[in-house]
């Protein structure tokens, strides 16, 4: 298990947009593999690549509380949205505060698995939340630009219900 190190918000490269990945490699299938196991170390439900410094398009994301139940996304493309859903989000960039933002309640994605097959994906709810926030991060956009009201405070548990999205 390798833990990389995540990039805290004012870090120039959460502030990029990242390049789509081309072919997978035995580098990068190490780095997807590392991205699981810091979002699992962190209690987190999704990181994004730029989270640990590095400007591809590739996303993790694990909602279930077991944790045993991980999704790669690289190369994401949201297809279609729709609804809305209002609530907490955290980032693993942002330890330790959360805000209120708006979200579709539904997306509709297609990316690439880590054996780069096209896959489309229809989520809702907190996935369709943490789909969102991961694509956001490969844009260079954190989910402060759209939180409603102040950020907050939140306390290590409550943190690890939402943080990390
Ligand atoms: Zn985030």
């Amino acid at each position: 298990m390798a833990l990389r190190q995540i990039r805290i918000m004012g870090d120039e490269k959460l502030e990029k947009v990242c390049r789509p990945v081309k072919e997978m490699t035995p580098k990068l299938k190490q780095l997807v593999q590392d991205m699981l196991d810091t979002m699992y170390d962190a209690n987190g439900v999704g990181l994004a690549a730029p989270q640990v410094g590095i400007l591809k398009r590739i996303v993790v994301i694990d909602i279930t509380e077991e944790q045993n139940d991980p999704l790669v996304l690289i190369n994401p493309v949201i297809l279609e949205q729709s609804g809305e859903q209002t609530g907490q989000e955290g980032c693993l960039s942002l330890p330790g505060q959360a805000g209120i933002v708006t979200r579709p309640n539904h997306v509709k994605v297609k990316a690439l698995d880590e054996n780069m097959q096209e896959f489309e994906l229809e989520a809702e709810e907190l996935l369709a939340r943490a789909i969102c926030h991961e694509c956001d991060h490969l844009e260079g956009i954190m989910y402060v630009r759209y939180v409603e009201g102040e950020l907050f405070e939140v306390t290590a548990e409550e943190a690890q219900e939402t943080e990390g999205e």
